[in-house]
């Protein structure tokens, strides 16, 4: 008889409930789970392909240590010695994690609990960095947490959707469809899409704003300057619940309409339609994204936003507030068990004294970081200098997605030893392991993950490991017992989960956002059983929550929220050498760095091959041919790639998609042209505004 499971889609931080069926003969397929809040049953294309991604191709199958074939025991005995070796010789700062928003969130929290509460560094960080550490910086900054307000819901109930930094229709489809399928019953709902380039977003919008790149601050500021002199300004919400407004309100105004035109490329009609129509409608979500998050001024764009529905008590009540889109699966569990190297875990503080004693009390662990480790960017500057002598990468592949990717592979190349968990074989990182781990993959592993809304929804197993694959958690679980650590002995995943949970429920008490205390004594068989649901869920509260701050409480000091000061200053990344602007990000049938979508022919036939979005005009001034190959390029890298002359693209403006890898085709490692700027508040670094030269290849 065929068996079904419900899992969630292993993709996008929309959280897709999916149902996986395996026949008699061992095929599985999928199709949407009617059930789950986050899709009631829709898949995009990317999810209802994943039965085509898990074949066992490229596979890692067993240990390996330097290419050879090894058996667990003395793979995991080595990693564990050469980390304590490092440990001993250098101090708990000369080794380091880098681990991903793929990563379940059980996996996740054995990681983080081995390095800042064992080890005693912090030097554990994610692809999540690269990914939405601005939307944590900016939250933490105005709510004195890292919340979520909204429910995906809002989406549906908004009369306007403001689209910042966000091209939905391919990065979060599901969500898409949903505003779509809600615009349809209510033609009224208006729809506002800030992008610097006309992505298919836009297609289902009533006003597109061709913003200039990293524009968003003085747009948001000309927003709030507008909103305190109309209507809209809420000045009972404003003294009741806030602090700081006359100061942002100040920062905001001393630009004029013009300079606000100036600095956003938008014509004066353009900025006062905006602003009017956001003005008179009180049911508005800002829905934001990468365009926000990856910035050098990342942090400020989020808070610029968030400043402007606190002036309005837009916030946390039905269909209104800002939204923060995560991009990865699990970027939000990664968040929620302190997977950032400045967090500590389940949303405390790693500043705090007071919370560094309660986890190192609830761990019973030896050590406690004491201060925040390095994030990702500063993280691979410590490998290239010789800092990290004892480096584990799990389930990312930072050669290809990291920025300046050419010098992070010198340096992983140079590291002096290197572990790699990971499902593929193939991959640019993996070729640089000295001990490859086999992990566990989508369909095999077993655990939970939160979505952008706090849902948090389990990902079950429905194939048997193959070779010796194993979950990642179990590789750091086993490490840390041969490292000589108490408190790992986990048999299975619902015994982290319930940990995790009793974490966030401890001296909790209501005065942090993070807690679904509730979990905390969940046996195998109700983890087993557990359907989605949004946290927070504290002990002998009911489920059901959805939103924050609708009470106006924050989790400041004295629960108020506060508006930041945000300068509109954008920087200018081109030169006379590098005059286009390079835009990067996701195209809709690819998946990060292709080693699971790329197994999928069908997800090929949209965007077959690595290319270059131009406009038309650009191309003939520079003698580019429609189809033909250019080759973009600047002081720290150089890709060749086909052209795509389409008038979506501004003039001065060149989009490259992230994804393409080595294997799939040469020279398209576009994150190979990155500079390694970042936010300085966040570290998030910069992937959508950076100077190249354009030419016919
Ligand atoms: Fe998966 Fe995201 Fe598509 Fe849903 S929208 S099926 S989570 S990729």
């Amino acid at each position: 008889m065929p068996t079904e499971t419900k899992t969630t889609c292993p993709y996008c931080g929309v959280g897709c409930g999916v149902i996986a069926t395996v026949d008699d003969y061992g095929k599985a397929s999928v199709k949407g789970d009617p059930g789950h809040p986050a899709n009631f049953g829709r898949l995009c294309s990317k999810g209802s392909a994943l039965a085509e991604t898990i074949d066992l191709d490229g596979r890692v199958l067993y240990p390996e240590i330097d290419g050879q074939r090894a058996n667990w025991n003395d793979a995991l005995d080595l990693v564990a010695s050469k980390f304590c070796e490092a440990i001993a010789e250098h101090g708990p700062d000369s080794v380091a994690f880098y681990v991903s928003g793929q990563c379940l969130t059980e996996d996740y929290y054995v990681a983080n609990k081995l390095m800042k509460g064992f080890i005693g560094s912090a030097n554990i960080d994610t692809n999540s960095r690269l990914c939405m550490a601005s939307s944590v910086a900016g939250h933490r900054r105005a709510f004195g947490s890292d919340t979520v307000p909204g429910t995906y819901e809002d989406l549906e109930l908004a009369d306007l959707i403001v689209l910042v930094g966000s091209n939905l229709a391919w990065c979060h489809p599901v969500l898409n469809q949903r505003i779509q399928a809600a615009k349809q019953s209510r033609p009224d709902m208006k729809i506002v899409t800030i992008d610097p380039r006309r992505s298919v977003s836009a297609d289902l919008a009533d006003m597109h704003l061709m913003i200039k790149s990293d524009g968003d601050v003085a747009l948001f500021n000309g927003l709030l300057a507008h909103l305190a002199g109309s209507s809209a300004f809420d000045q009972d919400y404003v003294s009741a619940h806030t602090i700081g407004f006359n100061d942002a309100l100040e920062a905001a105004q001393t630009r004029s309409m013009l300079d606000v035109s100036e600095e956003t490329g938008l014509a004066v009609g353009e900025l006062r339609a905006f602003y009017r129509l956001f003005e008179t409608t009180e049911k508005v979500v800002t829905c934001y994204s990468q365009g926000i998050n990856q910035s050098s001024i990342g942090t400020d764009k989020v808070n610029a936003i968030i400043n402007c529905h606190l002036a309005t008590g837009r916030i946390g009540k039905p269909g209104m507030g800002p939204f923060s889109l995560t991009g990865q699966p699990n970027a939000m569990g990664g968040r929620e068990v302190g997977g950032l190297a400045n967090m500590l875990a389940a949303h405390m503080n790693i500043e705090d004294e007071a919370a560094r004693d309660r986890v190192q009390r609830f761990w019973n662990s030896p050590t406690m970081a004491a201060r925040p480790g390095l994030k990702a960017v500063e993280m691979f500057e410590a490998v290239a200098d010789g800092r990290i002598k004892a480096l584990w990468i799990m389930a990312t592949n930072p050669v290809v997605s990291m920025p300046d990717a050419d010098r992070v592979r010198e340096a992983i190349s140079n590291c002096p030893f290197v572990v790699v968990s990971d499902i593929q074989k193939n991959t640019d990182t993996a070729a640089l392991a000295h001990v490859l781990l086999p992990a566990a993959g989508w369909g095999e592993k077993d655990g939970t993950v939160t979505n952008s809304e706090r849902r948090i929804s389990r990902q079950r197993n429905f194939l048997d490991l193959p070779g010796d694959a194993k979950p990642d958690w179990w590789h750091m679980a086993e490490v840390a017992k041969r490292m000589g650590f108490d408190g790992f002995d986990y048999d299975n995943p619902a015994t982290i989960f319930a940990e995790h949970a009793a974490l966030s429920g401890f001296e909790n008490g209501g005065t942090r956002d993070f807690d679904i205390g509730a979990k905390a004594d969940i046996s195998p068989g109700i983890f087993e059983a557990m359907s989605p649901f949004q946290w927070p869920h504290r002990k002998g509260a009911p489920e059901g929550v959805t939103r924050f701050f609708a009470d106006g409480q924050f989790y400041t000091p004295d629960r108020k929220a506060r508006f930041i000061s945000v300068k509109s200053e954008r920087d200018d990344r081109t030169s006379k050498d590098a005059p286009f602007i390079l835009n990067t990000g996701r195209i809709r049938d690819q998946w990060h760095t292709m080693t699971r979508t790329g197994k999928a022919a069908r997800l090929s036939s949209h965007l077959a091959e690595p290319f270059a979005e131009i406009n038309p005009a650009d191309a003939a001034e520079l003698g580019i041919d429609k189809a033909g190959l250019v080759r973009v390029e600047n002081s720290f890298g150089s890709v060749v790639l086909r052209a795509l002359l389409t008038e979506r693209q501004p003039r001065g403006g060149v989009f490259v998609p992230m994804h393409w890898n080595d294997e799939y085709s040469a020279n398209a490692r576009v994150a190979a042209l990155l500079a390694p700027h970042t936010d300085p508040i966040s570290g998030q670094p910069a992937l959508k505004n950076i100077g190249v030269k354009v030419r016919p290849a």
